[in-house]
């Protein structure tokens, strides 16, 4: 089983974000995608903030997506933690509140996560500590503090993160980014954390040693910025698959039809070169999320519209 990790999925892609930019991928087009590259699910993340697309996308939008072709779709859920609600107590009682709803309609996870917060705003931790007790893992796009970049803010080397790992044990964070990977690298800086720096990867990478540290801590492998990790030292990106081959999870984030994501070829020629293992190989592109995600290799996608749909309104 073959699972894509970080998919953006459109019902009706309409619109551009930039003059040079096409409309995200119909789910049509991802299917194409992955059906030229033997995948067998992909898990849409929906894209929420204003920092990312200029309109959200709704929960309606994925499920519909996921009941068109229920085998080939796992759906996330998105809040922005910038929401607020003067009906609730606290902000984790609202989260929580809607968590449950996303849970029940299929949802499996939250992501991606975009806003552009700090990563120890309350409002944010709040948000993941209600990730947290529903069990729902968490994939972020991280940025370096005065970059314009997005995704929750952070200083280099991470403290403001591994300050979150430590308070929400339980809780699984998945990285992902620019900002993420050009720290597996010891020698990294500032100008890296927007880029796709080459060369040797440095010992001292804090990425390295945060997934050896922190046992909650993961990383999706997607977009040019995971490809590039790997890419950039091949050497040492075999010993890094093999070490961590329980918490690294294959994803492409086609975000247009004329991207190029050489991921899966890349890791097919690493295995069959015997660079990395078969059991490594496997783990990494689908065995991890599957048990992330709780999917085993009979069950559909993971979309519940199909089935008895809650009612929201009860439990209001
Ligand atoms: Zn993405």
């Amino acid at each position: 089983m073959i699972i894509d990790v970080h998919a953006h999925v459109f019902l009706r892609p309409l619109i551009r974000f930039h003059p040079d930019a096409t409309p995200f991928m119909s789910a049509e087009q991802q299917l194409a995608v992955m059906d030229q590259l033997g995948i067998d699910k992909a898990v849409i993340l929906p894209l929420l903030c204003p920092e990312v697309l200029p309109e959200g996308q709704s929960l309606d939008e994925i499920l519909q997506i996921c009941s068109l072709y229920p085998e080939r779709f796992i759906p996330f859920c998105n809040i922005d933690p910038r929401l607020t609600s003067s009906l609730y107590s606290s902000d984790i009682e609202y989260y929580l509140f809607l968590l449950e709803q996303f849970r029940q309609f299929g949802c499996r996870g939250l992501g991606e996560l975009t806003a552009k917060v700090y990563w120890d705003d309350p409002k944010l931790v709040s948000l993941l500590r209600a990730c947290s007790q529903i069990g729902f893992p968490v994939i972020f796009h991280t940025s370096l503090i005065g970059t314009s970049d997005y995704g929750p803010m952070d200083d280099l080397g991470f403290p403001r993160l591994r300050r979150v790992l430590s308070r929400l044990p339980d809780l699984k964070l998945i990285g992902h980014s620019m900002a993420f990977w050009s720290e597996i690298s010891g020698d990294v800086t500032p100008a890296d954390k927007t880029a796709y720096p080459s060369g040797a990867v440095r010992p001292g990478g804090k990425v390295v040693e945060m997934l050896a540290t922190f046992p909650n801590l993961y990383a999706d492998l997607s977009a040019n910025s995971g490809y590039n990790a790997l890419a950039r030292d091949p050497e040492f990106a075999f010993d890094f698959i093999e070490r961590f081959q329980d918490k690294l999870l294959m994803g492409l984030d086609y975000c247009s039809p004329k991207n190029e994501r050489p991921l899966v070829h890349w890791l097919r020629n690493a295995r069959d070169e015997g660079k990395i293992s078969q059991t490594a190989f496997v783990k990494v592109v689908g065995e991890n999320a599957m048990r992330f995600l709780h999917i085993d290799s009979q069950s559909p996608g993971g979309c519940e519209l199909s089935r008895k749909s809650p009612d929201p309104t009860q439990s209001r």
